[in-house]
């Protein structure tokens, strides 16, 4: 767009919070307006040193009880944020209404409360959780492609989404129970470049983390490629 005309777009039409729909004030978040921005539902320590689970009164470097007994495929997991409120509307506007403009605030915040939990400097590649090429034809874009090329800008960490490819379609998982997200998702994903995994540090990123089956197989998929370690950070965990 030419230099002069957002500045004269916003005054005319001046931008709305999708939240609230409020107007917005320039204050580095937009589009979200300030208020929805501090009141997303950002999750707090103690946390699972493995799977990232919040567990009240669990002492530093600790893992949770089911981590003790199966624990996952990923060295670590983290979530920035609770899938409730204004995140879990925020996710349905940008997954769903296409907007694609909140994908800058809810990147900034992966990138302002993720390296809290995450070794930042030790990640040699950022991996988006792929969308088979015909949902991605459907919605036109991957929410977590989005939010992970605005980590890795904000990190300073390569982007690398070509490596992980979706093999088959799945259903979504917030349809399903346990057992069968797992088998949803079992073999549901390929390294196309396992030389682009080996020996490196990766850290796929998705938008909603819910029982961790999807990350946890792009995961073992990415190790069985080579991969030295890999952890996970998704924006929001279903509590
Ligand atoms: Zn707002
Ligand atoms: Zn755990």
């Amino acid at each position: 767009m030419i230099a002069w005309l957002a500045p004269l777009l916003d005054l005319v039409f001046p931008p709305l919070c999708p939240l609230c729909e409020r107007r917005v004030d320039r204050h580095g978040h937009d589009p979200l307006c300030a208020g929805c921005w501090a009141a997303l539902p950002r999750l707090r320590p103690p946390f699972c040193a493995r799977c990232g689970r919040p567990v009240p009164g669990l002492p530093p470097a600790e893992v949770c009880e089911a981590c003790r007994r199966a624990p996952p495929p990923f060295a670590y997991a983290r979530a920035v944020a609770a899938y409730r409120d204004g995140m879990r509307e925020a996710i349905h506007q940008l997954k769903f209404r296409g907007r694609v403009a909140l994908a800058r605030p809810l990147g900034d915040l992966l990138a302002e409360e993720g390296g809290a939990g995450v070794p930042v400097e030790a990640i040699d590649g950022i991996v988006p959780v792929p969308l088979h090429p015909r949902r991605l034809a459907e919605r036109g874009f991957n929410q977590a492609e989005l939010l992970a090329a605005r980590l890795a800008r904000r990190w300073r960490r390569p982007l690398l989404t070509r490596l992980l490819v979706r093999t088959r379609p799945t259903r979504p998982q917030s349809e399903l129970d346990e057992a069968e997200r797992r088998r949803n998702v079992t073999g549901a994903f390929r390294a196309r470049d396992p030389a682009a995994a080996a020996g490196r540090h990766l850290l796929v990123v998705d938008d909603v983390l819910t029982t961790g089956s999807t990350l946890g197989e792009c995961s073992r998929v990415l190790l069985a490629a080579g991969a030295r370690a890999v952890g996970v950070l998704a924006l929001a965990r279903v509590e």
